[in-house]
């Protein structure tokens, strides 16, 4: 039996569960019906049906809400440790069905195994890290003035709505909700339609683990629905999101009347800037590695090459070589770069680029065509001859597709780089150390790679400028997010307080 077999005769097995019972909505340790019936999960490997899954509206967050704000005075009072006892377990649980985790997610969304049998471990450090900032995350400090001994003190925020998009979906929510729990909040999570199956997953490992019912709900449905009706809920007092730069506007308009606290994740079009005197070996294969990996379908990817004149011609005969090979097929076969892409409406935005890139007068120098009928399968596309103007240049195209853009010097290169929408990362490529710091300087992105490809540290903050977000995370600065500070000044002897109305 080949890998790829066995995978598929494994995922058969996690999948027969949910064939017969569907995916219910999780409210307060209960599964739950959706109050608009089901709607259907498709795979994008072959189009088959996955499962029903609950459709949930704005009765089914309500009482989500409910659960997650009865739930939420218990929690935020358990002691810190009991609380990271539970999380470690989370961490080992995710752990534990790491394999289920990764094939469900494969068959869910397209994804190649060769990066999702990572993403289910990232989920668990994320769990581990968090864990292990419980105890310190209500620390404060003592700020005494010749009055008053002054204190700060954080607390949870309160019940938060965590809505997550279906690129690595469950990586993602990890990422969002370990944090949520570790400083004390309670969780309503709204993972994307077109991915609902390992949401469903971590719901139940955490519950497994000694999540308190109510804790952590989950509740399927669709954006302008479920998501809307959490975002309006007045017992949610935040909502942190990850998706599209036109839904972050929305999540702002929707919780205006409830004053919501918004940390917004949004898209990207991320330079990468390769200059001559780079190691061009390295730096091809980081910017291959940033834009062909996960199909393309990651906000960090570097969707725009630009690279240095003098060695333009031998950089893409290079890389159209390269992206020639890159292999294309089952998700589940462990040899497998690209999957296919995640819906028929996706796959329909990220092929219609093939045309627009001819419109707008580039050259298709690699792919640009799709691959069977079976799914929603492309070949790893790049385009050259093109410039800054195209829509190509200009748009988040969210698949394996790569625009080439010359420049020929680096004040060129910086006014490239920055003229665009978004500015969410950043990747250059030069020896020469003082231009690196004077480029990355005036680079409009929250976050900057130096000769490297995107390599997470969990302590440092991720987060993007202009169209790709509001806020950070990772580090302390989750804290800030689910936290509120507190400040408690208390006298220290009997100074003076002005008298009015005194005799
Ligand atoms: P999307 O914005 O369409 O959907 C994301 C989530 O928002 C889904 O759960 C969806 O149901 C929900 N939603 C949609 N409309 C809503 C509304 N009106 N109110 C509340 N919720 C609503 O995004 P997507 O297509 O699922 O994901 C891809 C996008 O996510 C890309 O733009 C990508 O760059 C971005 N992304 C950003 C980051 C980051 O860290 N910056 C990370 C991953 C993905």
């Amino acid at each position: 039996m080949s890998i790829l077999d066995d995978n598929i005769a494994k995922l058969d097995g996690f999948l027969s569960r949910f064939r017969t019972e569907g995916i219910q909505n999780r409210i307060a340790g209960q599964d739950v019906k959706g109050s608009a019936g089901t709607f259907q999960n498709t795979s994008p490997v072959d189009k088959t049906l996955i499962c029903d899954v609950a459709h949930g509206t704005g009765v089914d967050i309500d009482a989500a809400a409910d659960a997650a704000h009865a739930a939420f005075a218990a929690w935020r009072d358990m002691p810190a440790l009991a609380r990271k006892k539970i999380l470690i377990r989370i961490a080992e649980g995710i752990e534990a069905r790491a394999v289920e985790i990764a094939l469900c997610e494969c068959w869910d969304t397209g994804q190649a195994y060769k990066f999702m049998s990572k993403a289910a471990l990232r989920g668990a450090e994320n769990f581990r890290y968090f864990a292990d900032q419980v105890v310190q995350a209500r620390d404060g400090q003592h700020l005494k003035s010749p009055t008053l001994m002054n204190i700060t003190t954080r607390v949870p925020i309160g019940p938060v709505g965590v809505i997550t998009p279906w690129n690595t979906p469950f990586m993602l929510s990890t990422w969002k909700i370990a944090p949520a729990l570790a400083a004390g909040c309670t969780v309503v999570h709204k993972p994307a339609e077109a991915s609902p199956l390992t949401a469903r997953l971590l719901v139940e490992i955490a519950e497994e683990a000694g999540l308190p019912p109510g804790v952590l709900n989950t509740v399927n449905g669709f954006g302008e629905e479920a998501g809307k009706a959490l975002c309006e809920n007045p017992k949610i007092k935040a909502i942190a999101f990850v998706g599209e730069s036109r839904t972050g506007s929305l999540i702002t308009k929707q919780g205006a009347d409830t004053l919501k606290r918004n940390h917004l994740e949004l898209g990207g079009k991320n330079p990468v800037i390769v200059f001559d005197d780079a190691d061009l070996d390295r730096a091809l294969d980081a910017a291959i590695f940033m834009i062909y990996s996960i199909n393309g379908e990651r906000c960090t990817s570097s969707s725009r090459l630009l690279v240095q004149d003098t060695i333009r011609d031998a950089f893409e005969a290079k890389l159209i070589k390269r992206v020639n090979n890159i292999k294309v097929g089952h998700p589940l076969d462990p040899a497998t770069e690209i999957g296919p892409l995640v819906t028929e409406e996706h796959f329909n935005k990220v092929t219609s680029y093939f045309d627009i890139a001819k419109e707008d007068g580039a050259t298709v120098a690699a792919g640009g065509v799709t691959v069977g009928d079976e799914g929603y399968f492309v070949r790893p596309t790049l385009f050259t001859q093109a410039n800054n103007q195209m829509r190509i240049a200009q748009e988040e195209i969210f698949g394996p597709v790569l625009t080439s853009i010359p420049f020929s010097t680096e004040e060129e290169a910086l006014q490239i780089a920055n003229d665009i929408p978004y500015g969410l990362t950043g990747y250059v490529w030069t020896n020469d150390l003082t231009r690196a710091l004077r480029f990355t300087d005036k680079l409009e992105a929250g976050m900057i790679w130096v000769n490297s490809e995107n390599v997470r540290h969990l302590p440092t903050p991720f987060g993007g400028v202009k169209a790709s977000g509001i806020g950070r995370d990772g580090g302390d600065w989750s804290f800030d997010f689910y936290m509120e500070q507190k400040h408690i000044g208390f006298a220290t002897g009997q100074h003076k307080i002005t008298k009015l109305g005194a005799l």
